[in-house]
């Protein structure tokens, strides 16, 4: 039985005092989480990472991407020794941001994935499609691109630390939703596909997020869907409320 998953990304947003204040709050919703069986989780700024782990050690605190390399001239990156050095154990990987605007590929989320994954970390992987992908029909086979390179060399052990993020890219910050139905298309096809790059069993129990402007009135939908174990939220993760509005809807 896979457990539900809620995991708010920051993004570039946030303080340090804000996130304080957020996490310090947060603190009851970890008790409401953990009685729901909800795995509750947060991706603060690099700058936020220790701040919100000190105030709630009890919420799943992820970092939003990290570097491959173990450290060298890589000016204004942090690698994975540096953040498990501060006590982070979970990444996000390929957001569709870093994609977009930082030239991420498949090939660099797959160095950073091997390298998150032989560190202990478990992974956020982002996949999805862009509105002229989704408009070209093209969806299932750049999905499939993105499973294939970015998950390739990755072991049997490894794969029980790799979480899917479903993103369309052309949902994300618009508040255009994909419709239920096919969060769930898409949910079951990269099922499929982890089954082919691992096995069944393994592909059973990973968690598959769906992420694209969900919201407290939305988010139910999608985790009525068999293949969608929880969600990656931005914007409405940003305060305690909207975030704790989100969790009584998981029930
Ligand atoms: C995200 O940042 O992963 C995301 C899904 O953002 P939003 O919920 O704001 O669309």
């Amino acid at each position: 039985m896979r457990k539900k998953l809620l995991l708010g990304n920051w993004k570039m947003n946030l303080l340090q005092a804000e996130a304080k204040v957020f996490a310090e709050a947060s603190r009851a919703l970890t008790q409401k989480a953990k009685a729901m069986n909800v795995m509750l989780g947060v991706a603060p700024t690099y700058l936020s990472l220790q701040t919100v782990k000190n105030a709630n050690p009890e919420l799943i605190v992820s970092s939003q991407d990290m570097h491959f390399e173990a450290k060298g001239a890589f000016t204004g990156e942090i690698s994975a020794e540096m953040l498990a050095d501060i006590g982070i154990s979970w990444t996000l990987i390929g957001h569709s941001e870093r994609r977009s605007y930082f030239g991420e590929t498949n090939l660099s989320c797959n160095k950073k994935i091997k390298k998150a994954l032989s560190l202990g970390f478990t992974v956020v992987y982002c996949v999805g499609e862009t509105a002229k992908e989704y408009e070209e029909n093209q969806t299932k086979q750049v999905i499939l691109d993105q499973l294939t390179v970015g998950l390739q060399g990755v072991t049997e052990e490894e794969f029980q630390r790799i979480i899917i993020a479903y993103e369309p890219v052309w949902s994300i910050g618009t508040g255009l939703n994909a419709s239920p139905e096919h969060a769930q298309d898409i949910c079951s096809f990269i099922r499929k596909t982890l089954a082919t790059l691992s096995s069944k069993s393994r592909a059973e129990a990973v968690q598959i997020l769906y992420g694209g402007s969900v919201k407290p009135a939305n988010v139910k939908a999608y985790l009525l869907q068999s293949d969608v174990d929880g969600a990656l939220v931005g914007g409405a993760s940003l305060t305690v409320e909207s975030f704790e509005a989100l969790l009584t809807q998981m029930a």
